[in-house]
């Protein structure tokens, strides 16, 4: 059975049909506040209205927007596994319920020095999301608040990524830059990237 759905995800990816534009969002930051002491439960996740209203865009019908974090309070023993699964779902129900499109929600549970290919500036997650999701990363953005995202993005291979100004974004325009940083684009928050997205593939 698995083989099967293997082999047909092959077969769609060699016909080059069925394939999504996807817009890869990072968590922390960017749809939510970023805690120094990580977030551990709901109740301290406090999100960005503006943000989640953005994704509710209506040109974002022909996009699948999939979260990618990195969540490394799980590998270093703070949170569970199911903990930080859970706040990843109840975010999700609640971009839905805001009307918000959100089609998937991948996360890295690792630590930095467990040498996993998950854990962004990796490309692991955007590329198993590819995989899971029929995605065409050459068409894909990647969004968020650290160079480390900027810099999975371009390992993934998309069109264009967006470091947001927005979480610890700001500070991040501050720091040099890590070496081999290809194009990058700057907003000041998600709504603006989003109409930024648009707006260039429209072009297109
Ligand atoms: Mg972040
Ligand atoms: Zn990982």
């Amino acid at each position: 059975m698995v083989r099967v759905a293997v082999f047909l995800v092959e077969k769609v990816r060699e016909y080059n049909v069925v394939m999504f534009p996807a817009v890869f969002l990072d968590r922390d930051g960017v749809l939510i506040e970023n805690r120094p002491d990580y977030v551990r439960e709901w109740s301290q996740v406090s999100i960005f209205p503006e943000a989640i209203r953005s994704l509710g865009h209506a040109r974002l019908e022909g996009y699948k927007v999939v979260i990618v974090t990195n969540q490394s309070a799980v590998g270093r023993g703070l949170i569970s596994l199911e903990t930080a699964v859970e706040i990843n779902e109840h975010l999700v129900r609640l971009i839905r319920a805001e009307g918000g499109r959100v089609d998937g929600a991948y996360l890295c549970p690792h630590g930095p020095t467990d040498g996993c290919e998950c854990r962004k500036p990796k490309p692991g997650l955007l590329l198993q999301a590819a995989r899971e999701l029929s995605l065409d990363l050459k068409r894909s953005w990647m969004i968020g608040d650290a160079w480390s995202d900027v810099q999975a993005g371009q390992a993934a291979g998309v069109r264009g990524s967006i470091l947001l100004k927005t979480g610890r974004g700001a500070e991040q325009l501050t720091l040099p830059k890590p070496p081999g940083l290809a194009g990058y684009s700057v907003c000041n928050d998600l709504a603006q990237a989003v109409e930024f997205i648009l707006r260039r593939d429209g072009a297109r």
